[in-house]
């Protein structure tokens, strides 16, 4: 790295607290799939913000809407109106199926929506006597950072020293019927898990294990809540990883790209007969559904509901699959020993005794490509949509001759 590179690291370093442990790169500039750093080098971006960018940096329709919008007004609180709420809830409403949304910012929120709103309706609904609610979550699940999710996460790394832990979570084993079957009791409320684990290292469940967590939610009177905040919105090929088994949640939780990687925007989504449980004044956010926040998530749902993002996902994704499958080999130092792809998004396993998931995000990042390696020996590809063939191919290139040489 030049001078210019180290010089703002060190600051980042001296003045920002040390919760990231990033690649040595310091970037300026974005468009579309590609980003610039300081120095003017530029790279594939293939991790798009954890999946916030699946529209590219500065998709021109969404920085027009987010500039007429900015200019206009930005923020109202939801003491008053504003004229974007209504539509963009609509639109999201549909684009999801469901009769209601409730917008909060981050992913972490709308996941705690999602828990507040499942306790609630415990109690209110499923009779369930009050401060005995539970709710069944996954081994490996990552669903944000606050105390109550932390809670429920099994990273020694994410969870240590934040105690005391929020109680009325149980763990199961994640894609396992049985484990699932008897957790359940008479209190559970809800079950709540990702699609596709994405920090886990895009874990895909077995075939069929998603309608079989449907069946039981529906033969217990528990509700289900997908996290779709990283597998949603186009990323796997469908608006939704539960589409690929044709499964429909009671709750949809989304967040990243919903704002478009421009704006933080979050909401969950479903039925009336749910949402109701949340009356004025038991749940809010300043920002949620700000004017700003909601023309931009509007966009969004109006560019998902076109289907183009989706149909990229899934053509590149099998292209992606279709080269990546020959690195797979073991016993040579430089393959990998697995890999998952759905739709544009894809967990590869390094070859034990092969380079650490780390040293090859460092050889990937000066062959100008950006990913980054989850759980030590797993890189995730995950580009924005807008990425085309010859640059998967490229992609392809630099991971192949990444796990040969420094
Ligand atoms: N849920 C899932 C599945 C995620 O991947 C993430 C972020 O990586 C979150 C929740 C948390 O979202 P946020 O970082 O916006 O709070």
């Amino acid at each position: 790295g030049s001078a210019q590179t180290a010089a703002h690291i060190a600051q980042v370093e001296r003045y920002a607290a040390h919760n990231y442990h990033p690649l040595p790169v310091v970037l300026s500039h974005g468009e579309g799939a590609w980003v610039t750093d300081v120095d003017g080098k530029r790279y594939l971006d293939c991790l798009a913000g954890y999946s916030a960018l699946n529209f590219g940096h500065g998709h021109p329709r969404l920085l027009a809407r987010a500039h007429d919008q900015l200019s206009r007004l930005t923020l109202t609180s939801r003491a008053f109106h504003n004229d974007q709420l209504g539509p963009f809830s609509q639109a999201l409403a549909e684009l999801t199926g469901k009769d209601m949304v409730l917008p909060m910012n981050t992913g972490a929120e709308a996941v705690e929506t999602a828990l507040k709103v499942s306790r609630r309706w415990g109690y209110r609904v499923k009779g369930v006597p009050e401060d005995q609610a539970n709710i069944i979550v996954m081994e490996g699940n990552f669903h944000g950072r606050t105390t109550t999710i932390i809670s429920f996460s099994d990273d020694k790394v994410a969870r240590d020293e934040y105690g005391p832990y929020t109680p009325g979570f149980r763990t199961v084993t994640y894609g396992d019927v049985e484990s699932l079957r008897q957790a359940v009791d008479e209190f559970t409320v809800a079950v709540l898990l990702e699609p596709i684990q994405g920090e886990g290292g895009v874990v895909i469940p077995p075939e069929g294990y998603l309608r079989a967590v449907r069946q039981i939610c529906d033969e217990a009177g528990v509700l289900m809540l997908a996290d779709e905040i990283q597998s949603g919105l186009a990323r796997t090929g469908r608006t939704f990883a539960c589409e690929h088994e044709d499964v429909v949640p009671d709750i949809y939780v989304m967040g990243k790209a919903l704002g478009g990687g421009l704006y933080p925007v979050s909401a969950i989504a479903t039925n009336r007969e749910i949402l109701e449980v949340i009356t004025p004044g038991s749940h809010g956010s300043t920002f949620g559904g700000n004017p700003l926040a909601a023309a931009i998530g509007h966009e969004v749902v109006t560019m998902l509901s076109e289907g183009e993002f989706q149909a990229r996902a899934t053509e590149l994704g099998s292209l992606l699959s279709e080269l990546l499958t020959p690195l797979v080999r073991t016993g040579h130092g430089n393959g990998l020993s697995g890999i998952r792809v759905r739709g544009l998004w894809a967990g590869l396993d390094i070859e034990p005794g092969g380079p650490s998931g780390r040293e090859v995000s460092e050889r990937l990042m000066r062959r100008g490509v950006l990913a980054k390696d989850t759980h030590g020996s797993t890189i995730r590809i995950a580009p924005p949509l807008v990425i085309t063939a010859d640059e998967v191919g490229m992609l392809v290139d630099a991971v192949a001759d990444a796990l040969e040489r420094p």
